[in-house]
């Protein structure tokens, strides 16, 4: 059986640097200016050399993101960024472009080439003709189901292919969307998606503008467009039959602590599925870890389906569910005092219920005894605070901390 890399998202320094430490075989971030999440998810060739330095240390690839539906006025910075990305040692770009794509292997013909899955790629041989023009990598459209995708894989086996396993979906084909553009002026397809699909939407009469109904199903809101998000953990061993090279995490914008929950629960249960597949068994534990980032409830997509686009995953219920949110990240770890130095994201208060994310655990952390640096206990702390716990074994730098989320700060 192939042995898929983890692919996660990072969309900044850090969140690689998260990622790295939870689990991840390899990480994928935007370049700057070409990439479908703009600016907050990012990087600058600068942050990206750093990036790939810190990953190749340890043995986990990085892929750059230029998926932009570029315009001749994005070319000079394709052309530009290409040779930055070479020079760097990028594992990867990822596109979606022909026009990017030729660019790039003009530009630096040996830096390997991963189709994005915005150009929708479903079927052999259009894997076939993307391989001819010197794509290494398809990722393929997430509207295909495993049995498809595994057809494609055994017509194939000289391609590699991606496939997301949690994450995000898009009500739009392989998230080619204008709702964003329509409505705000901001375009999915320029990286500056507002979501707007997730937003609350009202009838009106024509003769009655000022009394707007909300859309209601079953008592609850009905978000009409809004996708429940991807995940897969349960199926695993049928992921892993379907012969892929990539299991892709999506993400680029969720926070830290997203990244650090959702990378260790898959590390963990991709390491079960590999080592035994047939006894695989999704643990409840993963599940409810998997619960505890925010989620718009969770559906298996179109992957299970058979035939047709047969996805069933519309959220009608609620928005984001959410309990438990980054408290603070480690600094510094103080053996001799059996102590973590954290530095605080969010306020956090004496009694809240907070843990602390070991890549291998989770440990318990008594939030009563948080002290300064003289020793002193505190009430509370407060974003950007520099505060101590004691701690009866070793914590890596990074590491995640947690605090279950006052009832008044749940969505
Ligand atoms: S508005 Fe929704 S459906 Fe459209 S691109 Fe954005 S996330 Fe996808």
């Amino acid at each position: 059986m192939k042995k898929p890399e983890l692919l996660v998202p990072a969309g900044d320094l850090e969140k690689l640097r998260t990622a790295i430490l939870y689990g991840a075989d390899a990480v994928y971030t935007g370049v700057e200016g070409l990439s479908l999440r703009a600016q907050q998810a990012e990087m600058t060739t600068a942050e990206l050399a750093e990036g790939v330095r810190t990953a190749h240390q340890r043995g986990v690839k990085v892929y750059a993101a230029m998926n932009i539906a570029a315009k001749n006025s994005d070319l000079e910075l394709v052309k530009q960024k290409t040779g930055e990305l070479a020079e760097i040692g990028v594992d990867g770009v990822i596109l979606s472009d022909p026009g990017v794509l030729a660019v790039v292997r003009r530009v630096a013909p040996h830096l390997p080439v991963h189709l994005s899955t915005q150009a929708n790629t479903t079927n052999t041989e259009a894997v076939r003709f993307w391989h001819a023009q010197g794509v290494r990598r398809i990722i393929l459209a997430r509207e295909l189901n495993l049995a498809e995708i595994a057809a494609i894989a055994r017509d194939v086996p000289e391609v590699e292919l991606e496939i997301f396993v949690h994450g995000a979906m898009c009500l739009a084909y392989s998230g080619r969307c204008l709702l964003s553009a329509y409505l705000t002026g901001r375009s999915a397809n320029r990286g500056e998606c507002t979501h707007p699909c997730r937003w609350e939407y009202m009838l009106t009469e024509r003769s009655r503008p000022h009394e707007p109904l909300l859309v209601t199903e079953d008592k609850r809101y009905s978000y009409l467009l809004s996708a429940k998000d991807l995940r897969m953990i349960e199926y695993l061993p049928e992921v892993l039959a379907a012969g892929v090279s990539s299991l892709k995490i999506e993400g680029r914008m969720k926070t830290v602590y997203y990244v650090a929950v959702v990378t260790r629960t898959y590390r963990w249960a991709l390491d079960a599925a590999l080592k035994d597949p047939d006894g695989y068994r999704c643990a409840p534990e993963w599940l409810a870890e998997l619960d505890k980032v925010s989620n718009r409830g969770y559906t298996t997509g179109f992957y299970l389906k058979h035939k047709g686009e047969q996805f069933a995953g519309l959220n009608t219920e609620e928005s984001y569910r959410r309990s438990y949110g980054l408290a603070g990240t480690v600094l510094q770890y103080r053996p001799a005092e059996g102590k973590i130095l954290v530095e605080l994201r969010n306020q956090l208060t004496a009694g809240d219920e907070t843990e602390l994310l070991l890549p291998e655990a989770t440990l318990a952390l008594d939030s009563t005894t948080m002290t300064d640096e003289n020793g002193q206990p505190l009430a509370a702390g407060h974003n950007s605070y520099r505060v101590y716990f004691r701690v009866d074994r070793p914590v890596p730098v990074g590491a995640v901390v947690r605090r279950r989320l006052p009832r008044s700060q749940l969505p």
